[in-house]
């Protein structure tokens, strides 16, 4: 498999370090929040990522961590940390509000069939592990005590700019963010590796620490819990593309200055998922979560394939529009797979290995999970079986993750039940909802619908069809009435 490297900026061939595991560290939520369909966009393409090396054989050993303490408001260490803003607007404790949002975070990857990784561990159970870390940096002079804090000296590295040769001074996160200087800082991209003093002294959680009671800085955390279940050596280390700096230039400067070799291999950054008036962000207040768009009558999964049908590395524009035909091409899709059928015998190895050879050369090369969704398509088109298209569809979708023999099925059923309730209904033209739901409203322009075909006033007919479709039904014709649906 060919994967983007950001650290070397070019794809190369990925390797694992031991050939019996894959190590995947990814930088998890902060949990004052709910997370927005953009930071999901990381993690469902991350588990993408999981899905196809596991496909591929390898036994891959996920970790993640929640961020539940230490990330400030400013990537520059500046600013309350953001988890006493998130129990300040809520009157709760810090405790309650990690709770509250890292459970609501793994529900909507439930809803979005991203698997819960293998380890997940909040940063507040490591903070002796990211002390023992602290305490070698400072005893081999990578970091110094300076003002209360504890500092990492970026000016011990020959290299600290990993992931971008920009001028230097625009990097310079205080400069980059307008916030004030930090006086105690050497050099200007230092980082703190542990505060006991901030602006900010009502920090609700504190622990003692050789350096006096305080708490560790936002990136520390990412370095020790990686070490702490993955050992020295990471394969691929993942997350949203703002992270590459300062947060992950940092975790390498101190994971690597505290290990004295090489920490990771592969380091591969997601692209934002923006609006039309730009990147979503939890901070703006303002952002989409699954929950919402449940409401509106989507499907989750509608929003998996929206986000499967673009390249990792390409901003994504949300549109309401893009999600319609998301939610469009997801329904169609099972219907396509409903209409196979069910006992067709047994697959034929030689098509299905065709089939299969496409499906992973679209991900071996860089995970291109638009090109991948297109094979679902060719299984269906293949001049094969019906029991070798749904023998493809079902090993792709194992990686794509978009539940579609299990919504087929379940379509199937609904329209088996319709189709009976038609057909009780005898001679009378009958209108009936897949989910057997009563709309009067639905069920009057069904029946003028079905009057205008009588009279062969077909335009009259597809106006009333283009409508209802406008409103998100979607209708099927079946003998002795009509079918309707929400896409
Ligand atoms: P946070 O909860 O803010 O720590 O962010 C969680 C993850 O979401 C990180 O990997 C971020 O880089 C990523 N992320 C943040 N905003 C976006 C966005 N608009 N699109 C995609 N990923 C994002
Ligand atoms: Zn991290």
């Amino acid at each position: 498999m060919k994967l983007y490297n950001s650290a070397t900026r070019r794809k190369e061939d990925f390797v694992p370090n031991h050939p019996d595991i894959v190590k995947m560290y990814t930088c998890g939520p902060t949990v004052y929040h709910f997370a927005h369909i953009g930071n999901l966009r990381s993690y469902l393409m991350e588990d993408v990522l999981e899905k196809y090396l596991r496909s591929r054989g390898y036994n891959v050993l996920r970790v993640m961590n929640i961020t539940d303490v230490g990330h400030l408001t400013s990537d520059a260490d500046e600013g309350e940390d953001k988890m006493l803003k998130g129990a300040r607007r809520e009157h709760k404790t810090v405790l309650e509000i990690a709770q509250y949002y890292t459970d609501a975070f793994f529900d909507d990857c439930r809803r979005l069939n991203i698997k819960r990784p293998d380890v997940v561990q909040p940063a507040t159970g490591c903070i002796d592990d990211c002390i023992k870390i602290i305490e070698k940096l400072l005893a081999d002079g990578y970091a110094y005590c300076a003002g209360g804090n504890v500092y990492f000296d970026t000016s011990r590295l020959e290299r600290y700019y990993i992931f971008n040769d920009f001028n230097e001074e625009d990097l310079a996160v205080g400069v980059r963010e307008g916030v004030e200087a930090d006086e105690s800082k050497r050099n200007k991209n230092d980082f703190v590796l542990w505060f006991t003093k901030s602006k900010f002294e009502d920090q609700a959680l504190k622990w003692d620490s050789p350096w006096g009671v305080g708490y560790p800085g936002w990136h520390i955390e990412c370095s020790a819990i990686s070490m702490k279940y993955c050992g020295e050596d990471l394969d691929i280390h993942c997350g949203g593309i703002d992270n590459a700096f300062p947060h992950h230039t940092n975790e390498i400067a101190q994971s690597e200055s505290y290990l004295g070799h090489k920490w990771c291999n592969f380091w591969v950054h997601i692209h934002h998922l923006n609006t039309t008036s730009g990147k979503m962000s939890k901070s703006s207040g303002e952002f989409l979560t699954v929950a919402l768009l449940e409401e509106k009558g989507y499907d989750p999964l509608a929003y998996r394939l929206f986000c499967l049908q673009s390249h990792y590395r390409k901003a994504l524009v949300f549109s309401w529009e893009n999600l319609d035909n998301a939610q469009l091409a997801y329904q169609k899709l099972i219907t396509r797979i409903a209409a196979l059928s069910p006992d067709d015998g047994t697959p034929e190895p030689a098509a299905l290995d065709a089939l299969r050879e496409k499906f992973n050369a679209a991900l071996d090369n860089d995970l291109n999970t638009a090109l991948a969704v297109t094979c679902l398509y060719d299984a269906l088109k293949a001049r094969t079986s019906d029991a070798t298209r749904r023998a493809a569809i079902a090993e792709f979708d194992r990686v794509l993750g978009l539940d579609l023999l299990a919504k087929a099925e379940a379509r199937r059923a609904a329209d088996a039940k319709a189709a009976a309730a038609v057909s009780a209904a005898g001679q009378r033209f009958s209108v009936v909802a897949a989910d057997g739901a009563e709309d009067t409203e639905i069920t009057a322009l069904l029946l003028a619908r079905q009057d205008a075909k009588k009279a062969k006033n077909f335009a009259e007919a597809d106006r009333i069809r283009d409508a209802l479709k406008a409103q998100g039904i979607e209708l099927t014709d079946l003998p002795g009435g009509v079918q309707w649906r929400r896409g």
